[in-house]
């Protein structure tokens, strides 16, 4: 796609705890991937800052190269620290490596050292890099707790020595997490802990980076509505209302194109839907889910497809509902072209293993139990490959969140012609809409269901002669950063200093 220029180009520094594909663990890694490549397209000049990780793979990593070694602070000392530049996906990136123990490890998170202490020393590591290489972006965008302490440190410390011109933006992709901390972690990174310690108990990063960012985004307009009900920062949100906005991620459609996809046996675009066939039968055969000589057409077998990380947040009891609701079709009704397959894949990336050992174990069991048959397949195991497979195979993407910040899977589904089922919460309520909802028709694309029961779901599950109608117009819908990223420059706009 030809992406038109944008007439007054800016300088977008990202600073994040994780960047696709080097360092992703949800979809955080992809949303600073996605809107940092959109960005660049436009005519924007971006730079991401990413911790560099021992477990990152240099492979992925073009054109690295040590920069320089500087000294950042960390509790009454300065730190030797190297940066590195390279490049990931066309995206320039500044890697911060400390010389201490922070970000050692085979994982993302969850290394041997006091994450909140090293994401605190990172975000100030960056600025003082800013600092010592007199660069003054536009734009210092922070995502997350993680990197919510980098606005208290640029507004009441780095503003104060040389960095002038920044304007901060905060982007939070899940409240799930706060960031809480003790008066003498923070400071440790050189701030006065007991300063911000004073009105309450209880600090928390992403708070500070609340109060302290020139706006303020979330990742669907609907959890913005959520995130101003409850929660223990409702507050603090209502307080800054006014630069608090509501941006849908997009979806990278290069990485995820059924036309042109590596991973695909065949394939097909909304125009010719003939290779989304070639995949299911392919999936189908291949996990043993259309034996030889078993009545019906397989094609006409709805095939759910339901990919996710096995959280609370996810829905587990409908998750664990839907397998049995399939399970119970199959055998009341074989042959018939209303029972159906589901596939359900599980993100547990290696080498960390599911976050709850219970709720391991119970999909084990289920495993165990449905997978001998010809109708249900779980399959415990992160593949990004098989993923992309399981979209192209899927009739029905299954997204039954609790809640749900913004959610990709129904977006990447979309795109792959799979009819999303999803709960009526956060970004799943912006972008499906209900097959029943008579107000607005032409917006119609999925099933929505509002209970947290599981008749709701059920109801939805049901629907099979309607989602075959709506697979051309699922792939047409547009969800991509070519049509988000543009919420995000106009912000920037509004918050950049012009007369620095
Ligand atoms: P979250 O960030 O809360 O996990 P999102 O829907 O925003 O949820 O993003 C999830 C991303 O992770 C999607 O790209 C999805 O395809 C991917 N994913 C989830 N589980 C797996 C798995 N088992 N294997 C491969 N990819 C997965």
């Amino acid at each position: 796609v030809d992406i038109p220029k944008d007439s007054d180009p800016m300088h977008i520094v990202h600073v994040t705890a994780e960047m696709a594909p080097i360092a992703k663990v949800g979809g955080l890694g992809d949303v600073v991937t996605g809107l940092a490549r959109a960005c660049l397209m436009r005519g924007h000049k971006v730079d991401v800052f990413l911790p560099f990780y021992e477990c990152i793979n240099k492979l992925h990593i073009k054109e690295l190269a040590l920069t320089s070694t500087y000294n950042s602070y960390y509790d009454g000392s300065w730190i030797p620290t190297n940066v590195y530049r390279g490049v990931v996906l066309g995206i320039p990136v500044i890697f911060i490596e400390p010389s201490n123990h922070f970000f050692k490890g085979q994982s993302v998170y969850g290394g041997a050292y006091d994450e909140l202490e090293a994401y605190l020393f990172f975000s100030r590591a960056c600025l003082e890099w800013l600092q010592v290489s007199s660069t003054q972006p536009d734009i210092i965008h922070v995502h997350e707790w993680q990197t919510g302490g980098l606005p208290l440190l640029y507004w009441d410390m780095y503003h104060y020595l040389s960095l002038k011109k920044p304007r901060i933006v905060l982007t939070i992709h899940n409240m799930e997490h706060y960031g809480e901390c003790r008066a003498e972690q923070l400071s440790k990174c050189g701030l006065d802990g007991s300063i911000y310690a004073t009105e309450e108990k209880r600090l928390s990063l992403l708070k500070g980076g609340i109060v302290y960012s020139n706006a303020v985004v979330t990742v669907s307009p609907t959890y913005l509505k959520e995130t101003l009900c409850s929660g223990w920062l409702a507050g603090t949100l209502i307080r800054h209302r006014d630069k608090y906005f509501g941006i849908l991620n997009g979806i990278d459609t290069a990485i995820w194109n059924p036309a042109t996809d590596a991973f695909l046996p065949a394939k097909f675009d909304a125009n010719n839907v003939e290779g989304k066939k070639i995949c299911k039968l392919f999936v189908q055969r291949g996990l043993g889910l259309a034996p030889e000589g078993l009545p019906g057409d397989p094609d006409k077998v709805p095939l759910v497809v339901c990919i996710t990380r096995l959280v609370a947040q996810k829905g587990l009891h409908l998750i664990t509902n839907a397998i049995r609701y399939v399970e119970a079709l199959c055998v009341s009704s074989p042959g018939n072209e209303h029972w159906a397959n589901e596939i359900l894949t599980e993100n547990s990336q290696p080498p960390s293993t599911a976050p709850d050992a219970r709720v391991g174990r119970e999909f084990e069991g289920l495993a165990q139990l449905h997978n001998q048959g010809s109708s249900l397949r779980i399959l415990l195991t992160y593949s990004e490959e098989l993923s992309h497979m399981l979209y192209a195979a899927a009739d029905i993407v299954l997204v039954p969140s609790i809640y749900e910040p913004c959610g990709l899977a129904q977006m990447i589904g979309m795109r792959y012609g799979a009819v999303p089922v999803v709960r009526k919460t956060g970004g799943l309520a912006d972008t499906v809409f209900d097959m029943d909802d008579k107000s607005q028709p032409e917006m119609a694309n999925g099933f929505v269901f509002e209970g947290i029961d599981e008749g709701s779901l059920n109801w939805a599950l049901d629907q099979p002669n309607e989602w075959m109608g709506i697979v051309k117009k699922v792939m047409q819908m547009d969800n991509s950063w070519n049509n988000t990223a543009g919420k995000y420059i106009d912000i920037y706009s509004s918050v950049r200093a012009r007369d620095q």
